[in-house]
């Protein structure tokens, strides 16, 4: 039994891997990154640097505003209250020292607290609260992206992290990106996402800041220790990957946003 266990898991994390390789060596399409201000939506802390710190550090060194929320306390993997409390203050601060280092200044980042691994589950007034924070946040930074985990990205949190980002930007004319983070881990990869849900896939290459994002992941040791094997060699890489869900020219190649005249 144990052994099966084990060769589930090596399955699983080659599949990981080799897919995670994939997109970013092998889609077709390029990203260059903006001079749009940006909200980056994070379910715990860590994901901003995972998937988007080379993203951020680009978007930093342009001299653009980059705000980052942080929607759970991070504090699910914990038991007893003494040690929540540690974790989640733990977690706080190494959020703040990782982004430091890529050039986000402690104002910019936003800590909203919600529970670890319920943010499916808020009830509907504690989502309405959420989702006004997250529209004030859109409106104080004037931001024209936001950046939030995969829609099927295998896990709770993340996947109603994207649909309460969907749900804030739908009407606006915010563009959406998606970063993927656990979208390649889940076991059953090919039973539970379509062609279209990879669709759309940007590699952006981060080769020039890639040693400072990997210093900003080593900040985050409290995760380190717990990531399962072989989870984090492709955040490691010189390149990020991202989604666009609407693309307004599905033909165009290269997303080049035009820079905004301020
Ligand atoms: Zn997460």
């Amino acid at each position: 039994m144990q052994m099966i266990k084990g060769l589930i898991r090596l399955a699983q994390t080659l599949q990981f891997n080799i897919l995670s390789y994939w997109f970013r060596h092998y889609s077709r399409r390029v990203m260059i990154v903006s001079d749009r201000p940006s909200l980056i939506i994070a379910p715990h802390q860590d994901d901003e640097t995972l998937g988007c710190g080379g993203l951020i550090t680009l978007k930093r060194q342009l001299g653009v505003r980059v705000a980052v929320v942080f929607l759970t306390d991070g504090g699910g993997t914990c038991v007893s209250l003494s040690d929540y409390e540690h974790e989640v203050n733990l977690r706080r601060q190494e959020a703040i020292a990782a982004l430091n280092l890529l050039g986000v200044p402690g104002s910019d980042i936003h800590f909203l607290n919600y529970p670890d691994g319920k943010l499916q589950n808020l009830s509907a007034s504690d989502r309405q609260d959420l989702l006004t924070q997250l529209q004030q946040l859109l409106e104080q930074y004037e931001a024209e992206e936001v950046y939030a985990p995969h829609a099927k990205d295998g896990h709770c949190d993340h996947e109603a992290a994207f649909q309460l980002a969907y749900t804030a930007t739908v009407s606006s004319r915010i563009q959406l990106f998606q970063y993927p983070i656990w979208l390649f881990w889940r076991r059953s990869f090919l039973l539970q996402l379509k062609w279209r849900d990879l669709a759309g896939a940007y590699r952006l290459n981060i080769g020039s800041v890639s040693s400072k994002k990997q210093r900003a992941i080593r900040i985050y040791q409290s995760q380190l220790s717990i990531l399962p094997f072989g989870f984090l060699n492709p955040f490691w890489s010189s390149t990020e990957l991202f989604f666009v869900q609407a693309m307004p020219k599905p033909e165009q190649e290269t997303l080049a946003i035009n820079a905004r005249k301020r």
